[in-house]
């Protein structure tokens, strides 16, 4: 249950936003079937970050223990191949139709995209885009894809030791490897990895501009993006949060799932105009 004034505030300050940033993290896709890291049962729960979350830990699990890193990849494409973006989703989308909205999301599934959101910068890139050694984007991995690659990775995980290494390449190919003497993969930023050139700065841009940052389903623990928030608050933006954990005395933290807060909010702020979520 959302605290009735705090809604009637958060309503108002949205109404009169003009340039308005969505700063998304892992909640707000968790609606979607997505899980997030961090909450009770979230991957790093069983698979630590220090090994799972920077590519020489990867590197080495494929050689040493590629069913556990199978395993690994399974959990995180299998959700994704099943996803479909959710009310949230659906009503930042309807929110750019008021206002000027700039996504700037931590998550890398693209279901703002596939939401119909028309700005959207992926400042931890996306796993569904597969680039090569310099950047540029080879090809998008679809959902059929990620549906045979997630099957894959399922029997793998499977099988004997022996024979998951001779498989794991092969497996993995439209997803991760060398073709013609140059590296292909995802193009996820991983912990140690820069942020990409054009999606920081553009996100940097948007949060120094806006009057209001909406901040969703993120624990602003991962750096640098856990900045923009603070950036536009001191910029002179306010912040509403929407996230179903106890507020952090912030003013305007509204405590409940991107799903069902979301779309009340933008009704609310637009009128019949608002929501079609
Ligand atoms: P996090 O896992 O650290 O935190 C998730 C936050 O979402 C928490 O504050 C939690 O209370 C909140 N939350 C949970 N359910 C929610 C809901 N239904 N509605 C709104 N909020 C909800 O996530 P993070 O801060 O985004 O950082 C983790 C990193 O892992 C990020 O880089 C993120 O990109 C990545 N990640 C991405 C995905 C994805 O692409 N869907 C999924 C998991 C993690």
């Amino acid at each position: 249950m959302i605290d009735a004034s705090l809604l009637d505030r958060a309503v108002e300050v949205l109404a009169s936003a003009r340039r308005i940033v969505a700063f998304t993290g892992a909640g707000m896709s968790a609606e979607s079937g997505i899980p997030t890291f961090r909450d009770a049962g979230g991957l790093w729960q069983r698979f630590p970050p220090d090994q799972f979350a920077n590519w020489k830990g990867l590197t080495r699990l494929a050689e040493r223990d590629p069913r556990h890193l199978a395993e690994f990849l399974e959990a995180v494409v299998a959700p994704l191949a099943a996803a479909e973006p959710n009310a949230g989703h659906r009503a930042l989308t309807e929110l750019a139709r008021h206002a000027e909205v700039t996504v700037v999301t931590q998550n890398v599934d693209g279901l703002h995209q596939a939401a119909g959101s028309p700005i959207v910068w992926e400042v931890h890139g996306s796993l569904v885009d597969i680039v090569d050694d310099d950047g540029d984007t080879l090809f998008v991995l679809d959902r059929s894809r990620l549906r045979h690659l997630a099957s894959r990775l399922g029997r793998l995980a499977r099988q004997s030791r022996a024979s998951a290494s001779g498989a794991f390449a092969l497996a993995l190919r439209r997803f991760y490897g060398r073709k013609g003497g140059r590296a292909y993969r995802p193009s996820i930023v991983l912990f140690g990895d820069a942020m990409p050139e054009l999606a920081w700065s553009e996100a940097v841009d948007a949060c120094g501009r806006c009057d209001c940052l909406l901040q969703v389903g993120s624990s602003t623990t991962v750096y640098p993006a856990a900045f923009l928030p603070a950036q536009a608050r001191a910029a002179g933006a306010a912040v509403i949060t929407i996230d179903p954990r106890p507020g952090d005395g912030d003013a305007l933290w509204l405590s409940g799932k991107a799903g069902e807060v979301l779309p009340v909010l933008v009704r609310r702020a637009f009128g019949d105009r608002g929501n079609s979520a």
